[in-house]
């Protein structure tokens, strides 16, 4: 067995080095410089250019200054798509605010449209308050109905966050994800579409947000010759090395999404015709996804070599690494696990030197957000137990895609 194929690794284009150099050289070594204005320069071009955008230090802190700059305060509700990763939600519980899940819908597997106007109704009856703010998030890169959960939230007067950080690039109706809302999130963490070792942006609606972000993002200095704080900031910016990294990663941006898409085609042709697995694709011609990571869904009913003996053992470290800082698992099983058939594909896969890992687990049904209130139809818990991602990233060849195929054939029963 040779090499071990991951869902999604960092991938120089070349040209990073030379930032990075160039930083160096003119000794910007800090939070601010060359590196971080060109790279915020690059990213609002791709945007449209009629939007600005900060670079920070993490798609998470994007988030969390969105929502401040929502006024998102303790007390407050906020809707957030449940099917994510807990970036999207973790920051509203910063603020001393709970967040609302909102289920998803079938075919773009993002947040249901109808269900958010019923958690916005039922909000507004209970609490005698709206919500703050509205983040529907596109998942695996594949986007929201922007266009409908635009339309409910003006009629509410409500801000969307959208959280784009897995679809830098996607599209809905031609326009970038990231540039409906009144905010967009994107991440440069080691595994997403592009990189910035760990980093992300705030597509901001104008210069003056742009402004206060900023002001945010550098523990809220006021203008005088001395520290003067009348508000609390945190410590948010972008590196001007990392924004290196960034500047030299927007030339080959084109080329990872192509690559993803091109995989997502291969995928496709390979798995047609085996029986009992659905690859999620654009629902429509509306939606353009980036296919950050790839994904199927196996039927429950489909047998899987080895799935007797699922979780029959603990696994070693957390999912994504996490740098081998985890919790040591309490127990083998929990309340709301994929199912067996699901486990024992990955572990086959894992076992033939392929990365694949479940979808993620609904907020909703999260230890953590227990007491948070859910507007539930079934649609992200099913996907949950019954999805897996495939790798999809730059360093995926074609004779990996086949052999990925290959490997789920030969371990269907
Ligand atoms: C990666 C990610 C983020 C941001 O994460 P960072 O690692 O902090 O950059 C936010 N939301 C979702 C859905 C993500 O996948």
């Amino acid at each position: 067995m040779g090499k071990r194929i991951y869902l999604c690794l960092a991938h120089m284009g070349g040209k990073e080095l030379a930032f990075i150099q160039e930083a160096f050289d003119t000794n910007w070594v800090v939070p601010l410089g060359p590196n971080v204005n060109g790279f915020e320069d690059d990213l609002k071009k791709f945007t449209g250019g009629d939007r600005e955008v900060v670079a920070l230090s993490s798609g998470t802190a994007a988030v969390h200054l969105a929502l401040i700059a929502c006024g998102v305060g303790p007390g407050d509700e906020v809707i957030v798509q449940s099917f994510t990763f807990c970036a999207s939600s973790h920051p509203v519980t910063y603020l001393g605010a709970v967040p609302v899940f909102v289920d998803s819908e079938k075919d773009s597997w993002n947040m249901d449209p109808d269900l958010l106007e019923e958690a916005i109704r039922d909000r507004i009856a209970k609490t005698g308050r709206k919500p703050k703010a509205i983040i529907p998030v596109a998942l695996y890169g594949m986007p929201y109905r922007i266009d409908e959960i635009m339309k409910i939230a003006d009629s509410y007067g409500i801000p969307v966050i959208e959280d784009a950080a897995e679809g830098f690039g996607s599209r809905f109706d031609g326009k970038v994800l990231g540039t409906f809302g009144r905010f967009g999130v994107l991440s440069f963490n080691g595994n997403k579409m592009i990189t910035t070792s760990g980093g992300g942006a705030l597509i901001c609606p104008d210069t003056a947000s742009k402004t206060e972000i900023m002001f945010y993002a550098t523990q809220a200095r006021e203008a005088y010759p001395y520290y003067q704080h009348e508000r609390i900031g945190y410590n948010y910016r972008m590196s001007n090395i990392c924004a290196g990294i960034g500047r030299g990663q927007m030339f080959v941006l084109d080329e990872h999404i192509a690559h993803h898409k091109h995989i997502c085609s291969l995928y496709k042709e390979l798995l047609s015709g085996v029986e009992g697995i659905a690859l999620h694709e654009n629902p429509s011609g509306r939606y353009d996804s980036n296919y950050w990571l790839n994904t199927v869904v196996i039927d429950p009913e489909l047998h899987v070599r080895g799935e007797e003996h699922a979780y029959e053992t603990a696994v070693q470290g957390a999912v994504g690494g996490a740098a081998g800082v985890t919790h040591a698992a309490s127990a083998l099983h929990t309340d709301c696990e994929p199912n067996r058939n699901i486990e024992a594909m990955r572990m086959a896969l894992d076992a033939a030197g392929i990365e694949a890992r479940p979808l993620w687990k609904p907020m909703h049904r999260q230890p953590v957000y227990r007491n948070s209130p859910a507007y539930v139809n079934g649609v992200s818990e099913a996907l949950f137990k019954t999805g897996l991602c495939l790798p999809s990233g730059p360093y995926v060849t074609d004779d990996d895609a086949r052999y990925i195929v290959d490997t789920i054939r030969e371990n269907i029963l």
